[in-house]
Order: C-alpha cells, then sequence, then structure tokens
C-alpha cells in the first residue's frame, strides 16, 4: 500500500481550485498517491485526514497580514482568506495527528504564521540588507539561482547531507518572526529564512524554494527531500 498525501490546492480568482502538476508527480515518482485537497472543507478536516498519511502546503498567493495581526503593506499581493481558512484548519488537525507535513513557498509561511509567528509581506520593500538577493527569478521553473546554507543537525540536513544547495526561487514574501518551536535549517546569503523544521514532529519541514519543479528536472536533492517525506508518510500509514 502506498501513503496517500493530501495536497492543498492552489486558488483561481473564481475560488477554484488547481494543482500545477510538477507537485502530483513529484509525490508520484516518490511512491505516494496525491490527493487535491479543494476549499471549503475546514468543518470536514478530521475526516479528510483520516484519508490521507502525510500533508502537503502547496504554493500559492500571499498569506493575509490579518493572521498575524498587521495591516496590509504597499506591496502585499493577492490574498485569499478562503485558502488560508481551510490551510490553518489543516495544519493544526495535523499537529494533532503528528502527521508528516512538508510545506513549499506559501506553505512555509503558513506554517510559521499558524504557529504564531509573522511573515514580511515584501521583502523588496520590508527586509533592508544591503546584501539583499534576487528571490523572484525570471529563469525555468527548473533552474536553481540561489544557495541556501542548511543548519547542521536539522531534519533537512540529515535529508539531504549537504552543508549548502542551490535551489530556485519565486517568493516576494518570507517568514519574519519565527514560531515558537521552529527551528531554522536553511538560509540564503542575504539572510532570508529559507527553511524551517519543528524537530517534535517526526516530519515538519518547510522550505521557501519549489523543490517539486527541481525534482521533476532531474535534480537530486529535491529528489531526495520528496522520498524522505513519502517514505516518512508510509512510516506514519503503518503505525497508526
Ligand atoms: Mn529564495
Amino acid at each position: 500500500m502506498k501513503p496517500v498525501i493530501g495536497i492543498t490546492a492552489f486558488v483561481e480568482d473564481d475560488l477554484s481550485s488547481g494543482l500545477n502538476a510538477a507537485y502530483s508527480k513529484s509525490i508520484i515518482e516518490a511512491g505516494g498517491i496525491p490527493l487535491i485537497i479543494p476549499l471549503g472543507v475546514e468543518a470536514d478536516v478530521a475526516q479528510i485526514l483520516s484519508l490521507t498519511d502525510g500533508l502537503l502546503l502547496s504554493g500559492g498567493h500571499d498569506v493575509h497580514p490579518f493572521l498575524f495581526g498587521a495591516e496590509p503593506t504597499p506591496k502585499l499581493g493577492k490574498v485569499h482568506p478562503e485558502r488560508d481558512s481551510v490551510e490553518l484548519a489543516l495544519i493544526e488537525a495535523a499537529f494533532i495527528r503528528k502527521m508528516p507535513i512538508f510545506a513549499i513557498c506559501r506553505g512555509i509561511q503558513m506554517l510559521n504564521v499558524a504557529l504564531g509567528g509573522t511573515v514580511y509581506q515584501d521583502i523588496d520593500s520590508e527586509y533592508h540588507s544591503s546584501k539583499l538577493i534576487k528571490h523572484k527569478q525570471q529563469a525555468a521553473r527548473g533552474v536553481a539561482t540561489h544557495y541556501v546554507n542548511v543548519t547542521p543537525n536539522t531534519l533537512l540536513h540529515s535529508i539531504i547531507e549537504e552543508e549548502k544547495i542551490a535551489v530556485n526561487s519565486f517568493h516576494h514574501q518570507a517568514v519574519n518572526v519565527l514560531a515558537e518551536n521552529l527551528i531554522v535549517a536553511a538560509k540564503s546569503s542575504d539572510g532570508i529564512i529559507e527553511a524551517l523544521v519543528h524537530e517534535e514532529l517526526p516530519f515538519c519541514l518547510g522550505v521557501q524554494w519549489h523543490p517539486e519543479e527541481q525534482a521533476i528536472s532531474g535534480d537530486e536533492v529535491a529528489k531526495k527531500l520528496f522520498t524522505a517525506f513519502v517514505n516518512t508518510c508510509l512510516k506514519f500509514k503503518v503505525e497508526r
């Protein structure tokens, strides 16, 4: 039996749910079964997670600043309270079950906010560093454009067994104040948080880049992340 991975859906302007093929393809190639979770299921997250063995928080539009007690700053992008709402409910329910969580791009931001942290609504206007690098690349989605330095002795480091990796970058928001119990697992050279782990869960990893796009382009490090996640979900399935 393969583990089933619930993946939160991207939201279109008319509130239709969708998902880039790279997510489902990466999960399938790692040995899992992807299941897209649409909007509007807040009341039934417990039953949904009884059908899944892992939760993947996918990328997408911006996190609403109300979630961390802030007003919108001028460069905030599109927000969808409907998506925030279902993802917050799923994160809470997954934590209760100690279900493996893999949070990608918007996902790492939602994970941090759900646990009490904040995000920069727009790095370029709010993160003041002369070392700031380009985080919204114009290169193709599978192309790595900046490095991240991996924190030793973290889940991320144990999976990839490298201290510095090259990643793609498609974000203008980033984790700001870290939530309690989350640990920085990687940073870019300008100090932006690029990965987080929650060490009290068997697998709770957030990355600011898009490993699903790198994995389908043949990147071995990105594939290792999906393999480790799906394997942990399988263990969770067997032991639950
Ligand atoms: Mn980046």
